[in-house]
C-alpha cells in the first residue's frame, strides 16, 4: 500500500456533519416543472388532464429508468470511478457490500492483508450493530466502512422521504457510534435510487458511490467468470464491486475462491487496492465519470 492512500484515510474521520446544499438535477427540475404546468392547466381547464396525463406517465417512467441505471447520474451525483487526482497510477478500489459477516469478512480481511491491499466496506447498519467487534476490526486493519442503509430493504428505492431518511440516518448513527467514524459515502441496495434520495444524502453530505465494474459474485459461483467480469477492462481509478456478506439465510459469496484469484490478477497487472479517498465531492463524481471509456462504460451494470 502506497503512502498516498494511507495519508488520505486520516483524521478527517470525525468531521462534523454539516450537510451540503441540495441541487436538483436538470431531469428533476424538468419533472417538477412538468407537474407544475400540468397542475396549473388542470385548475384552469380540468379536461386538459387528457393531454397531460400521458406526459406525466412518461415522466415517471423516465425517472424510474434513471433510478435503475446504476451507472447514471440523471437523478444526482454518482461516483463510478475515481477522479484522476485521487489515485496513483497503480491504484484502484475494491469495495465489499452487505457485511460485516462473520462467515466471510474475517477471511476477506486476511486475504487483503497478504498484499497489504486496503478496501472499502459498504456495511449494513443492523449488521454493524450485531457484529460490532468485526466492524471495529475492519477499520483497525486500515479499511473504510461506509453506509449501505440500516436494513438493506429490497424496497429501498421505492420509499418516500421518511422511509429513506430512516434507513440512511440509522446506519449513519450506528456506524459512527461503533467505529468512531461517520460515513462519507453511500451505496443504495442494488445501486438503485429514486428522485428523492439525493436530497436525503445531501443532509449528511453523503456522496452516492456505485461502481465501474461488478462481477455478480453474489449470484454466480464460478470464480473465473466473476474475476474476468471484474478485471476485464479495469484500470487505475476503477471501483470494483464484490460482496463479503450474504443477507437472509443464504450462503455468503465464495470470496475464498474469488478473492485470491482476483488479487493474483491485480498483482500481475501491477494494481493495488486502496480505500476510496476522504472527502470526494459531487464535482469529483462528474470528473471521474468523464474519464470512463469504451468497455468500462458498457459494463457498469
Ligand atoms: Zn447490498
Amino acid at each position: 500500500m502506497g503512502g498516498v492512500a494511507s495519508r488520505r484515510l486520516g483524521p478527517a474521520a470525525k468531521r462534523p456533519e454539516t450537510g451540503r446544499p441540495y441541487r436538483p438535477s436538470p431531469l428533476i427540475w424538468a419533472s417538477v416543472g412538468l407537474h407544475g404546468a400540468a397542475l396549473a392547466a388542470a385548475l384552469m381547464k380540468p379536461s386538459s388532464l387528457r393531454q397531460t396525463l400521458p406526459l406525466l406517465i412518461a415522466d415517471h417512467l423516465a425517472l424510474s429508468a434513471a433510478g435503475s441505471w446504476t451507472g447514471g447520474d440523471l437523478l444526482g451525483p454518482n461516483l463510478v470511478r475515481l477522479p484522476a487526482h485521487a489515485h496513483c497510477a497503480d491504484e484502484l478500489c475494491l469495495t465489499f457490500d452487505d457485511g460485516p459477516d462473520p462467515r466471510s469478512t474475517p477471511e476477506v480481511l486476511d486475504l487483503l492483508d497478504q498484499r497489504s491491499d486496503r478496501a472499502t466496506f459498504f456495511c449494513v447498519g443492523r449488521r454493524v450493530a450485531r457484529y460490532p467487534d468485526l466492524a471495529k476490526e475492519i477499520v483497525q486493519r486500515g479499511h473504510r466502512i461506509e453506509n449501505h442503509t440500516y436494513h438493506h430493504r429490497n424496497t429501498f428505492a421505492f420509499r418516500l422521504w421518511n422511509g429513506l431518511t430512516e434507513e440512511v440516518d440509522r446506519a449513519q448513527e450506528v456506524i459512527a457510534e461503533i467505529v468512531g467514524r461517520r460515513p462519507q459515502y453511500f451505496r443504495p441496495p442494488a445501486g438503485m435510487r429514486n428522485p428523492i434520495l439525493e436530497a436525503v444524502l445531501a443532509r449528511h453530505d453523503l456522496l452516492l458511490v456505485n461502481w465501474t465494474r461488478r462481477g455478480f459474485d453474489a449470484v454466480v459461483r464460478d470464480p473465473a467468470f466473476v474475476v474476468n467480469r471484474l478485471v476485464g477492462s479495469a484500470s487505475a481509478g476503477s471501483i470494483l464491486l464484490l460482496h463479503d456478506g450474504a443477507l437472509g439465510g443464504g450462503a455468503p459469496p465464495a470470496v475464498d475462491r474469488i478473492l485470491p484469484r482476483l488479487l493474483e490478477v491485480l498483482e500481475r497487472r501491477g494494481l493495488r487496492s486502496m480505500p476510496i479517498p476522504d472527502g470526494l465531492t459531487p464535482a469529483d463524481a462528474t470528473s471521474g465519470r468523464s474519464r470512463r471509456v469504451g468497455v468500462d462504460s458498457a459494463s457498469s451494470r
